[in-house]
């Protein structure tokens, strides 16, 4: 897994983050991925409960149908527990009332509560499964399209409908702002959606004819949990492909205007959007844009971002 990563420091690659800071804010991903190799990105509170709460339903998941649900219930609330510990025990940090560790067991507890019917027809086949896949040309691409590129996923979950033997991709989101809200935006989901598209090009793959998100409310007394079941097809996959190979061609088309220029003219070129500076907290990045008010060049301080969606897998922090 090391070696691995190391390879990955030598290769164009992508997942679904660096495509969403590319989207969100071109100054945004400059500063993420190439700035000096990249600078790192950091994540709020509601991002690290979210974390724990994957951690405990990975637990939970993982032994379906060999362990009693009460055991892996309360094994969900431990491993809840330890990913807690780790990220919200430290000197200083804050904790509103809906990020206690109280609050995550229960959320915890409600959810399995009412889905323990349910569940029993879905059978897990893969919990956190990470897979990376080269997009290389191929007829029906789009014209212009030579150089490859490296796409990385890293999923919650693939199940199985017991009933048909079809697969569909589950994933897991958490919201403190309204379930059906997430669910609608879920619905054209392009993270999901190419989970499924990249694991249909691996050979068991070919049964995945699906997404299943499944939404968790994350709040102080109010408990809420929806899911829904949509079905992709290959038109889908083709329109993520395409749609993804038009995102890195753009953004090849911007490096390589900035090649070679000084590093204001190459801030020109990686213009700013400043609807995405204060969504989900203020951008980690805001005082390297707002570098001229103190004089100090806050991007030259910044850690370097190394992270990776294998990180974990190899026991490093995410
Ligand atoms: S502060 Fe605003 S303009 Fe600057 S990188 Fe962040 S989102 Fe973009």
């Amino acid at each position: 897994m090391i070696d691995l990563l190391a390879w990955l420091r030598t290769v164009e690659w992508y997942d679904n983050h660096a495509i969403g800071q590319i989207l969100s804010c071109h100054r945004k991903a400059y500063w993420h991925l190439l700035y000096r190799g990249g600078l790192a990105d950091t994540v709020g509170p509601g991002a690290d409960f979210g974390t724990c709460i994957h951690a405990g339903l990975a637990v939970y998941y993982s032994g379906w149908a060999t362990l009693p649900e009460t055991k892996r219930r309360y094994g969900a609330f431990q491993a809840f527990e330890r990913s807690y510990e780790r990220l919200f025990v430290r000197p200083g940090r804050q904790v509103q009332n809906k990020h206690t560790l109280d609050n995550g067991i229960d959320i915890l507890d409600e959810y399995f509560d009412q889905f323990l019917i349910q569940d029993r027809v879905w059978k897990p086949i893969e919990n956190e499964l990470a897979a990376i896949y080269q997009i290389t040309p191929r007829e029906g691409d789009p014209p212009g399209f030579a150089v490859p590129f490296w796409y990385l996923i890293r999923v919650d979950g693939v199940w199985e409908r017991v009933s048909t033997g079809e697969w569909y991709v589950f994933e897991t989101k958490t919201t403190g702002s309204g379930v059906d809200r997430e669910l609608t935006r879920l619905r054209i989901n392009r993270q999901t959606t190419g989970y499924a598209a990249v694991l249909s090009e691996f050979p068991d793959g070919r049964r995945i004819v699906g997404v299943i998100p499944n939404i968790i409310l994350v709040a102080a007394g109010k408990r809420e949990a929806k899911r829904d079941v949509m079905h992709r097809r290959q038109i889908h996959f083709d329109s993520w492909r395409h749609q993804t190979i038009h995102i890195i061609e753009d953004w090849r088309r911007s490096q390589a205007l900035a090649a070679g220029r000084s590093h204001a003219e190459a801030l020109e070129v990686f213009y700013q959007n400043d609807q995405h500076c204060t969504n989900y907290g203020l951008c980690t990045f805001y005082d390297c844009c707002d570098t001229g008010r103190t004089g100090l060049r806050r991007e030259e301080t910044m850690p370097l971002n190394t992270w990776t969606p294998l990180n974990s897998l190899a026991g490093e922090e995410s």
